[in-house]
């Protein structure tokens, strides 16, 4: 076998195909997501099954999404999983996951996603917040540590402010590149994340809070007189208790919300 083909797949770097190949993390992962039968579970980009196999062994079901026409059909057709999978093939940034919800019960969410689109998917992911019990993600490690950082650090940044305000999110296991095939270049981690409950989600326009993010990181350099001044002017920040001359890394979740709701207040 080559370093490219796993299990008679060839693996498409266009999909982001890295495919784990470690029993032990297996394990810890599917140990971290904790399948029950009476589940509502979900897998992004399931590939060749690593996770979904003992996944729905325990489980004895599970719904998938995979981008991958080819996979899709391999599970579809898989002697074992198959009729317990209900496969849909398509991108799952486009993918409207409240369409799975069945009575009252939450979608536990997982996968090893493809890196190449993992924060953007990450942010379509989030809109259904209020839909979701849980969630647990491999990512690159360096993504884990921006969704995860706090102010007043290099990678607390757009990533770490959205996924704080929709989620409590923990760091669960860390992987090496060897765990996969083909290896990818980078260092891989675990994050588990668990939605915060709408009354924790003060903020009263997410688009506004997203733009309010995107404008202050994207100059994360000028202080937030200057990086923010096409939303309000530094008088108006400091009656929000918030000193102008600091930069974005250093203001809190907290704070990014009351700019937020003060624009939706004033300016809309
Ligand atoms: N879960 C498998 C594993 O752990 O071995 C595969 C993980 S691989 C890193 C990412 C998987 O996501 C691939 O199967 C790939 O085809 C699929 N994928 C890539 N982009 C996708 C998208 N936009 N929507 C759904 N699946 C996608």
């Amino acid at each position: 076998m080559t370093d490219k083909v796993h299990l008679g797949h060839r693996a498409r770097k266009r999909f982001g195909q890295n495919f784990l190949n470690d029993d032990m993390i297996i394990d810890k992962i599917v140990t971290a997501i904790d399948p029950k039968p009476t589940d509502n579970l979900v897998e992004i980009g399931p590939g060749l099954g690593a996770i979904t196999e003992p996944v729905v062994d325990l489980s004895g079901q599970l719904t998938v999404v995979e981008l991958d026409k080819d996979l899709a059909e391999r599970l579809i057709h898989h002697p074992f999983m198959g009729p317990k999978l209900t496969v849909h093939q398509g991108d799952a940034m486009k993918f409207d996951f409240s369409s799975l919800i069945k009575s009252d019960e939450k979608l536990k969410i997982f996968g090893n996603l493809p890196y190449n689109v993992s924060t953007p998917l990450l942010f379509h992911l989030f809109e259904f917040a209020d839909h979701v019990e849980h969630m647990h993600f491999m990512l690159q490690k360096e993504v884990v540590k921006r969704m995860v950082a706090g102010p007043d650090s290099k990678a607390f940044g757009r990533l770490s402010v959205m996924t704080q305000y929709y989620c409590h999110a923990m760091p669960v296991i860390d992987v090496p590149p060897e765990c996969f095939k083909p290896a990818p270049k980078v260092d891989s981690a675990v994050i588990r994340l668990i939605p915060k409950k709408p009354e924790q989600r003060t903020a009263k326009s997410t688009k506004i809070l997203n733009t309010v993010c995107l404008e202050a990181f994207n100059q994360r350099r000028k202080t937030l007189r200057n990086s923010l001044s096409n939303l309000l002017t530094s008088e108006e920040m400091e009656q929000l208790g918030i000193d102008a001359s600091k930069r974005a890394e250093n203001l809190s979740l907290a704070q990014f919300i009351d700019i937020a709701n003060w624009i939706y207040d004033n300016k809309q």
